[in-house]
């Protein structure tokens, strides 16, 4: 959000793991002993003592922690709840030169277009754009609309306060279901232990967010932890060694 020259608050810039998120679980996965996690692993069976997969046959386990999204979960384990998903959008421009916000993230507040939140992304985070280069990016959530580009450029130059005809349009990627939906009365601590030895995390178990999926892998680990007697380090557990 950006910040206003009100007497304590302060202009403050939009945070992102630096080089795409896929760098935060390289991180995590860095922080434990070489080999502990294996990637690019289908899993097409498991139980709470064997997970079977495409690649290296069955593999057996003490506990099983599913921590895919809610289809994905229910396949593998039938009878879990498959929410109903709600679309998101994100587009991915190229200006010649960076809109004057720096790194903060620009929220519509009057919802007068079809653009959520849009960010400079090339000044959050350089490494993700060419040197030199300016990357926007713009997330429209729900349906977007039929002339996708034209009118979310129309949005970002009023949002920006800067002609946007000649910004050029590198990508943009549609999920219809990037999300699960959160209907009220949504329960944002559905339960991760399914019973003694079978946990499953995911956005589907919390809030629909990266957020909402790493606090629920949290209370997934922690119910773990617990049937297998071992206190969480936060409790006077043994720690695991800091991520980089
Ligand atoms: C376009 C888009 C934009 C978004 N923007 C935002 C945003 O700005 N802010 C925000 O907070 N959230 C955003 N989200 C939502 C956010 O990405 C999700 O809520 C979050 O990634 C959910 O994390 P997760 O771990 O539950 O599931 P996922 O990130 O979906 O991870 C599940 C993993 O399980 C793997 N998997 C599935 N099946 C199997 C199998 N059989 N065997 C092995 N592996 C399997 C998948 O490959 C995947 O790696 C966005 C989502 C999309 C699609």
């Amino acid at each position: 959000m950006r910040g206003s020259g009100a007497a304590g608050l302060r202009a403050g810039g939009l945070c992102v793991p630096a080089g795409g998120s896929g760098t935060l679980p390289d991180l995590l996965a860095a922080s434990l002993p070489p080999g502990t996690v294996r990637t690019g692993v289908h899993v097409t069976a498991a139980d709470i003592t064997t997970v079977r997969t495409k690649e290296h046959g069955e593999l057996g386990c003490r506990s099983l922690l599913l921590a895919t999204g809610a289809g994905a979960a229910a396949e593998l384990l039938p009878g879990l709840r498959v929410p109903a998903f709600r679309p998101v959008t994100v587009l991915h421009h190229t200006a010649p030169a960076p809109p004057p916000t720096g790194r903060s993230l620009v929220l519509d507040g009057d919802r007068a277009g079809p653009v959520a939140y849009t960010a400079v992304m090339s000044e959050v985070d350089p490494s993700r754009a060419p040197e030199g280069r300016t990357l926007i990016t713009s997330t429209v959530l729900g349906t977007p609309p039929p002339d996708l580009d034209r009118s979310v450029r129309t949005h970002l130059a009023a949002l920006y306060g800067t002609p946007t005809d000649d910004w050029e349009l590198l990508a943009a990627h549609h999920d219809p279901e990037a999300v699960p939906a959160m209907e009220a009365p949504h329960d944002p601590r559905r339960p991760v232990r399914v019973l003694a030895g079978l946990y499953v995390c995911g956005d589907h178990r919390d809030t629909s967010s990266v957020q909402g999926a790493l606090h629920s892998g949290r209370r997934a680990a922690e119910a773990i932890l617990t049937d297998l007697g071992v206190a969480p380090a936060h409790l006077g557990g043994v720690g695991l060694p800091e991520a980089a």
